[in-house]
């Protein structure tokens, strides 16, 4: 199935392509930048013990792809929230490089030099080869014995990547998003593709190189109509 899987994300990217081309619609060139969403500086991260990592552009080997759902509020209300808890839990700022808004917005988030932030622990290379027991809608599971080592070493190994968050209405219960209005907000799909087209060209880096965070760590993120729209599969709604 992985050939069929890597064949319908590329050519969602170069539908994603083409409309930037016509358009001349940079997405990376038009983030609303965290001044303007009340995020602050880029400057001096925040929140004790802050366990962060820099990285370099030379680092980043893939684009990670999430979801983060919460109340209704204003986009930047729930943005800055969500840094206030974020930096609580020791990620020094925003868990995320860049995220979209269901309103099609896409907002500045942590610095790309400051590598990504999580409560789960992402599976190496090598230990997705050896330590994976099942995988389910791109959902991995990983031996017990090997989790609970895992979580020991929560936040992980999350350096080497660029994450790229939705910004959903509604609240996740068991990997579904539920209580939203709409699933798919087009333009925000739209514009949240053409940002991804744009980071892989940035980066030298190609469409098997966009991953789900599911795919890397034993989490339910990004929701499951977020996976199968990353997939190519036909969403019902
Ligand atoms: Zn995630």
């Amino acid at each position: 199935m992985k050939p069929l899987l890597i064949s319908i994300t590329a050519s969602l990217l170069l539908t994603a392509l083409t409309l930037w081309a016509q358009e001349g619609g940079s997405v990376l060139g038009n983030l609303v930048g965290r001044d303007e969403w009340g995020g602050g500086d880029t400057g001096g991260e925040q929140g004790k013990p802050a366990q962060t990592t820099e990285q370099t552009a030379k680092d980043i080997r893939f684009i990670s792809i999430h979801n983060f759902a919460g109340p209704k509020d204003k986009e930047t209300t729930r943005l800055k929230s969500n840094q206030a808890g974020h930096r609580e839990r020791g990620f020094g700022d925003i868990a995320y490089h860049f995220i979209v808004g269901d309103s099609g917005r896409i907002y500045e988030g942590r610095r790309p030099t400051l590598a990504p932030a999580s409560n789960t622990y992402y599976l190496s290379p090598a230990d997705l080869k050896t330590k994976v027991t099942s995988i389910d809608e791109g959902k991995i599971s990983v031996a017990p014995d090997f989790r609970s080592k895992a979580r020991e070493r929560i936040p992980g190994h999350t350096k080497g990547h660029l994450t790229v968050s939705f910004l959903c209405g509604g609240r996740v219960q068991n990997g579904e998003l539920v209580d939203h209005p709409e699933l798919f907000q087009p333009q925000a799909m739209q514009r949240a593709a053409t940002l991804v087209a744009e980071l892989l060209v940035r980066h030298g880096l190609e469409p098997k190189d966009i991953r789900a965070h599911r795919e890397l760590a034993e989490t339910n993120c990004p929701n499951d109509a977020i996976y199968r729209w990353l997939r190519g599969e036909t969403m019902t709604q």
